[in-house]
């Protein structure tokens, strides 16, 4: 544990051993200095210490990527101090709790929800100190159940342990945020844009919504750069593995290997925007990234309400700080699309 002192040595019965030495303190985490969050809390410094001691020691299983992901927080309960840790697990094909989802659910299970909201970050004990802000899943998931306004993401690099602060809020992005258009706009030419938002439309009506509320349901289509359009929409079931879907319809985009898509549209009803969850801008941004690998645009994100307004982003500015493939092993793109046979875009 840092922060410490031990001294060891040989300890005989009656006896201390003259000379003994103190061992080598381990290093105390101390905030860095480019840190993009600052703060003169010792007290919260201190405090995340504790959590990186515990999580350097988390279990994990990254059975597939072997990239292990450790996390920690601290809780208050009971008028103490309780540090909580979590850590990734993977299995086929490929599917993972993630190290943040891990924490948070060991935190609900010792205190409980409320407890859990409380909780003021979650600190990553890492080799490097990456920008991204977790993967959309992850996002999606600490909006729920934490104060996500103010949770701050610590990763703590083991190299030199250094703290690096970091906000959630960072790597969100309300629709309301998102610009303005018209079909002018945009960036389609009229009648695929109008093909694109019809197709979204009628998606709307179909799907499944057993435990979704119906009028939150959402349409989404898929504009790709052989013109052919592609629609599907979001689907509930009894184990709440929500099929989402932007990721259906772009799934369904790569079952014909049409990878580079030019445009996805999600149609909601009434006049509030539909909601697009992280995990499905997740999906989307991966997506853009087979077209910005060939030097094609960033994939739009084109959204309309039940009034037929628009905004239009790209799945980047959608997702911001984002987790992806192409910021940490962009070869794989390579090879995929290689091998896939889609190397040169129609
Ligand atoms: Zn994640």
């Amino acid at each position: 544990m840092s922060g410490r002192l031990t001294v060891t040595c040989a300890i005989v019965v009656g006896l201390v051993a003259a000379g003994c030495q103190p061992a080598p303190q381990a290093p105390t985490w101390s905030l860095a200095a480019d840190s993009p969050i600052k703060t003169t809390d010792a007290a919260l410094v201190a405090r995340i210490g504790r959590a990186l001691d515990a999580a350097e020691h988390a279990g994990t299983d990254p059975s597939i990527s072997q990239f292990h992901v450790r996390a920690a927080t601290v809780v208050s309960a009971g008028g103490d101090e309780h540090v909580v840790v979590g850590g990734n697990t993977e299995y086929p094909w490929p599917q993972a709790v993630h190290g943040e989802v891990s924490v948070m659910n060991h935190v609900i299970a010792r205190f409980g929800a409320d407890a859990a909201r409380r909780v003021p970050f979650i600190a990553f004990y890492a080799q490097s100190c990456g920008d991204s802000r977790g993967c959309g899943d992850c996002r999606d998931y600490l909006r729920a159940t934490t104060e996500y306004e103010a949770l701050m993401l610590v990763c703590g690099r083991a190299t030199d342990h250094t703290i690096h602060i970091r906000k959630l809020t960072d790597g969100l992005l309300d629709e309301e945020r998102f610009a303005d258009a018209t079909p002018a706009s945009v960036g389609l030419p009229r009648d695929e844009l109008d093909r694109l938002l019809a197709a979204a439309s009628a998606a709307r009506s179909g799907g499944v919504t057993l435990f979704s509320p119906p009028e939150g349901q959402i349409g989404a289509a898929a504009l790709t750069s052989t013109g052919r359009i592609y629609r599907a929409a979001g689907a509930d079931d009894a184990a709440f593995h929500y099929r989402y879907p932007v990721g259906g319809v772009l799934q369904q985009a790569a079952t014909e290997r049409d990878y580079f898509v030019r445009a996805v549209a999600v149609v909601g009803a009434g006049s509030e925007w539909p909601r697009v969850t992280y995990r499905d801008r997740q999906y989307g941004f991966e997506t853009s990234t087979f077209a910005t690998a060939r030097g094609l645009p960033p994939t739009l994100l084109i959204l309309a309400n039940g009034q037929g307004a628009l905004k239009a982003t790209t799945f980047e500015t959608a997702l911001p700080h984002p987790f992806s493939v192409a910021r940490f092993n962009p070869d794989a793109i390579e090879r995929f699309l290689t091998r896939s046979g889609t190397s040169t875009p129609p």
